[in-house]
């Protein structure tokens, strides 16, 4: 399988192949035929389309900006999958992170399929007028795939709230008299978007960690203390202890994790080590999350990276390099920010044996074998990251119904979804050998076959 998680979906399809419950109708060589048919489906996207989108600069020069959208599979529901604006954005890429939220959507039954998009700029070069234009032309090329009940794009990295709106008017203007409202989440609150979209993802990823660390062990206690399980031993190793984090990237995804583990009850945490695109900040007391988000949000999204921003911000801190975040010796880190952090070349230095992906993809195929071998639980990023897209389509139904749900509401209905997934894969998770990245798959894999099946597409 060509794509990234070609190997952990192949090792899904070779496991369901040899469990004759799943799918006991076909036998022989009946069988063989349609797993080769699943493989196929799953390896591949159904559609890969690249522009060069023509864009005016504001001093004149006209510009042709490669931009994508890739649409995998759409079994379970329109393609789904966001944005992303950053100059290392290519095909593989995008076909990768596409193949991923097929598979997320499958896992939580969100009723999506698996798209996404990307455009190969660094927005911090562009002016806002130039953004706005190139937001707009990204929808003029794609506007005949895109729509509320074909493919409905998010944000991801470098795009947010603001790209949204702009999308979306732009969609409106493209096809008058259509429904346009569920053509584009994560878009203002003013404009339509939910309420607690943006927080989404980041308070999927904290409550994925607290969850199984506080609720499910609290529940299966005297199983956990007699389990040999490999991963439960990692498990109860930090259970009720007080625990030190690492949080990599401070973006939408990993500040709203950072405060969350910052404010929270249930478990004793303390966040000793945040880092952005530029510096690791380290305080062994533990730092002022409240502060260095308030510092974000004044400061273009970037962390302090002197000394006399931090003391003239009353924050206290050590200034280290990018990379050091991953190397601390924390009891957690989370990793939100981008893919391929944890490799082969760094992955022995990784001391934390709890990770959380926040971000899609942020350790490698390899560096997982690894990590997992030497009993590191991982959570993945089909699990953990989730939030984004179930609060997205809490946002779609709310557009299609034109009636809002208060920001309580849509916490629980988001909690109440995900905590569902990990009853579904917890159980299984603790008793197999496998790593929770292997037993997820196995889930949407299996979920996602019983739809295609259904559908007569395995003949
Ligand atoms: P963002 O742009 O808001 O934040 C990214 C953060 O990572 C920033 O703090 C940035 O400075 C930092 N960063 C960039 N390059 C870095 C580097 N080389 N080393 C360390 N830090 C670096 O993006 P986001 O929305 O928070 O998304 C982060 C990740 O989470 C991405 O992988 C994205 O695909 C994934 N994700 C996001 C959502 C969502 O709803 N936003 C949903 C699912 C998955």
């Amino acid at each position: 399988m060509a794509s990234k998680y070609g190997a952990v979906v192949q090792e899904s399809l070779d496991a369901l192949l040899q469990d004759d419950s799943f799918m006991p109708n076909f036998s022989g060589e009946e069988r063989e035929l349609a797993f080769d048919s699943l493989e196929a489906i799953l390896s591949t996207p159904n559609q890969i389309q690249k522009s060069f989108l023509r864009v005016p600069m504001e001093n004149g020069k006209i510009l042709r900006i490669p931009a994508f959208r890739v649409q995998h599979n759409n079994a379970l529901g329109p393609y789904k999958g966001g944005v992303r604006f950053h100059e290392s954005v290519d095909e593989d890429e995008v076909v990768n992170l596409a193949t991923l939220m097929t598979l997320k959507n499958a896992l939580h039954e969100v009723p999506f399929g698996g798209g996404k998009g990307g455009v190969v700029i660094n927005p911090r070069e562009y002016s806002e007028k130039e953004l706005h234009t190139i937001s707009k032309k990204y929808v003029h090329y794609f506007s005949d795939i895109l729509g509320p009940d074909k493919d409905i794009p998010a944000p991801d990295v470098g795009t947010g709230e603001r790209e949204m709106d702009w999308m979306m008017g732009e969609f409106k203007s493209i096809h008058p008299g259509q429904p346009y409202r569920g053509s584009f989440t994560g878009k203002s609150h003013l404009n339509g978007g939910s309420l607690g979209r943006r927080e989404a993802t980041g308070k999927g990823v904290y409550y994925t960690f607290r969850y199984m660390m506080h609720d499910f062990i609290n529940d299966n206690k005297d199983w956990f203390e007699k389990n040999e399980n490999l991963f439960a031993k990692t498990a109860m190793e930090h259970y009720k202890r007080d625990l030190t984090f690492g949080i990599q990237g401070f973006g939408n995804v990993g500040s709203v994790a950072a405060l969350e583990a910052y404010n929270c009850n249930y478990i004793k945490t303390k966040v000793v080590a945040v880092s952005d695109r530029n510096v690791t900040l380290y305080h062994s007391d533990g730092l002022d999350i409240n502060a260095l988000v308030k510092y974000t949000s004044e400061n273009d999204g970037d962390l302090p990276t002197s000394d006399e921003a931090l003391s003239q911000n009353g924050i206290e801190a050590d200034i280290r390099d990018r990379e050091d975040v991953l190397y601390l010796d924390t009891d957690v880190l989370i990793l939100a920010a981008l893919e391929d952090q944890i490799h082969e070349d760094n992955m022995e230095k990784v001391k934390a044996r709890l990770i959380i992906e926040g971000a899609n993809g942020p350790i490698t195929m390899k560096a997982d074998d690894y990590l997992s071998q030497n009993g590191v639980l991982i959570v993945p990023d089909i699990l953990a990251n989730a939030g984004g897209v179930i609060v997205s389509y809490l946002e779609w139904l709310q557009g299609r119904e034109t009636q809002f749900y208060s920001e309580e509401e849509v916490n629980t209905m988001l909690l109440k979804k995900m905590k569902e997934t990990m009853d579904q894969v917890f159980p299984q998770f603790f008793n197999d050998p496998f790593p929770l990245r292997q037993n997820c798959y196995m889930h949407s894999v299996m979920k996602l076959s019983n739809t295609l099946y259904r559908h007569g597409k395995l003949y």
